[in-house]
């Protein structure tokens, strides 16, 4: 091994321990800045000695490509909204599907001689760029709306789907197989690229609204793997190294929000989403609207209170307010508590990175499993801005859409109150009957603005 490659290989060794130290990091709030500070570091490393390689053949166009990209990033990191987080995600897996799609279709096109076991190497990391770029491009447009919700769910399935798909990856084999035995005849790598880009649009497709972050973050885990079968093809250690640890954590990830959903990967990918509607569901009860005011005196009496963020609290963008209510209602000789669900909100992890911006300790929140057993000891609780996530008909109704489902329990306790701004159904688009239970109360309005008129109640 001459000089600089070995070189290069002791750095990657350094970063790839970086990455991995940075992964354990980002374990716990109170490290993961620092996490993926030092991921960053690694990635830093990895590209400035990756730039001593001497097979690189133009400087310029890397160079041009960094400062393009980098301005990109940046100004799209600083244009994207808290709320739009999930489809940069998901753009962004996509874009790093693409980026080893081009890395292996490079290899081909250059025309050096590979052998067979390379170039399927080099087919298979093609393949996964493929579906990923695609499959995120849809998990994007569903995520903003861009795609027409052909049921209330947002799932898109037509008869015969599955047999359309089966014969899509038979053409794929067998252009790829072509491709082995022809490597001469470009056409038909450009036809397993295009199918593959097809079948990413078609896997995704019939994937319905509640199970997006489920696809956002198995794409996730597809990108890794991309990257990792492009590693194989360049011969690159760190990008091999890189591409598993995001498809290893990608894939834990989709594990731990399937569990959070209670549904298994192959319902979620080969079902669609039921496109049950609620119309057959009868919910009982009434609707009974209560003024912020009136919420107050409760609140003044109340010993324990447990906040259930959603999806709203980041639209309202009301976490600054609730923290300023907790201390409120702490300095009143109150407990709170915030009852997080994994999926509420609009990526995982939202309610924590709100919750931490506003400087919410992190001890006070509550996974799921903890806060429901404690439920029925609570005077209140808050929903603010969560609907799916606090939907009883998970746990009563069979033959609801998302019966099954865990949420968490806020009808149990005492008293509920829902701070939103009217009868809207949240992300899964199904009815909500714990907003008709007697013991809810609905505070219409602007999250943040219901939270500062109790908060002007407490000072006053
Ligand atoms: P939901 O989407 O179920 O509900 C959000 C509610 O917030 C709406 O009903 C809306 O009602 C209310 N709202 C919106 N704006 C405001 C505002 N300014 N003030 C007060 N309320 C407001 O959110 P949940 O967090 O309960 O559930 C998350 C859902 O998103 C789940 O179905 C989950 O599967 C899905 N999902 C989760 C992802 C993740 O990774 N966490 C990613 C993608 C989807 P109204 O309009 O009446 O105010």
């Amino acid at each position: 091994m001459e000089n600089t490659e070995l070189l290069i290989n002791a750095v990657y060794v350094l970063s790839a321990a970086l990455f991995i130290f940075g992964l354990k990091l980002l374990g716990h709030p109170s490290t993961a800045r620092r996490g993926n500070l030092l991921s960053s570091l690694g990635m830093l490393v990895a590209i400035v000695v990756t730039m001593l390689d001497q097979q690189i053949i133009s400087y310029e166009f890397i160079i041009v490509a960094i400062l393009a990209g980098s301005a990109v990033g940046a100004f799209i990191a600083k244009k994207v909204a808290l709320t739009e987080m999930p489809e940069m995600v998901s753009l962004l897996n996509g874009v790093g599907g693409l980026a080893s799609l081009f890395v292996a279709l490079a290899m081909i096109l250059a025309g050096s001689a590979i052998d067979t076991h390379l170039f399927v190497i080099v087919l298979v990391a093609i393949a996964i760029g493929g579906i990923t770029f695609s499959g995120s491009v849809i998990a994007w447009a569903k995520l903003s709306g861009k795609i027409p919700k052909l049921v209330s769910s947002g799932s898109t399935v037509f008869k015969g789907q599955a047999i359309v798909n089966a014969f899509i990856v038979l053409a794929i084999v067998t252009f790829g197989t072509l491709s082995v035995f022809y490597p001469s005849l470009e056409v038909y790598v450009y036809a397993f690229v295009a199918l593959c880009i097809v079948l990413g649009v078609m896997l995704v497709l019939p994937i319905g609204g509640a199970d997006m972050p489920v696809v956002i973050s198995l794409l996730n885990s597809y990108s890794g793997l991309a990257a990792c079968a492009a590693g194989l093809a360049i011969n690159n250690n760190l990008l091999i190294v890189a591409g598993a640890l995001v498809g290893a954590s990608g894939i834990i990830l989709t594990s731990i929000m399937c569990k959070a959903m209670n549904r298994s990967l192959t319902n979620v990918l080969f079902s669609g989403f039921q496109s049950v509607t609620t119309s057959n569901i009868k919910i009982e009860g009434e609707v009974k609207p209560m003024a912020a005011d009136d919420a107050y005196y409760v609140l003044e009496a109340a010993q324990s209170v447990v906040v259930i963020p959603g999806y709203g609290m980041a639209v309202a963008q009301a976490q600054h307010a609730m923290k300023e209510l907790q201390v409120l209602l702490e300095e009143n000789g109150a407990e709170v508590v915030y009852g997080i669900h994994p999926v509420a909100g609009r990526m995982p992890g939202h309610m924590n990175v709100l919750l931490a911006e506003a400087d919410v300790s992190y001890e006070l929140l509550l996974e799921m499993d903890e806060v429901n057993p404690r439920m029925e000891g609570f005077d209140v609780a808050i929903v603010i801005g969560a609907n799916d996530v606090v939907n009883p008909a998970a746990r009563d109704m069979e033959g609801s859409p998302i019966y099954g489902m865990p949420v968490i329990n806020a009808d149990l306790a005492k008293n509920v109150f829902i701070l939103k701004r009217g009868m809207a159904s949240g992300f899964a688009g199904v009815e909500n009957p714990l907003f008709f239970k007697d013991n809810a109360r609905m505070i219409f309005g602007d999250a943040k603005d219901t939270l500062n008129s109790i908060i002007r109640q407490f000072s006053e």
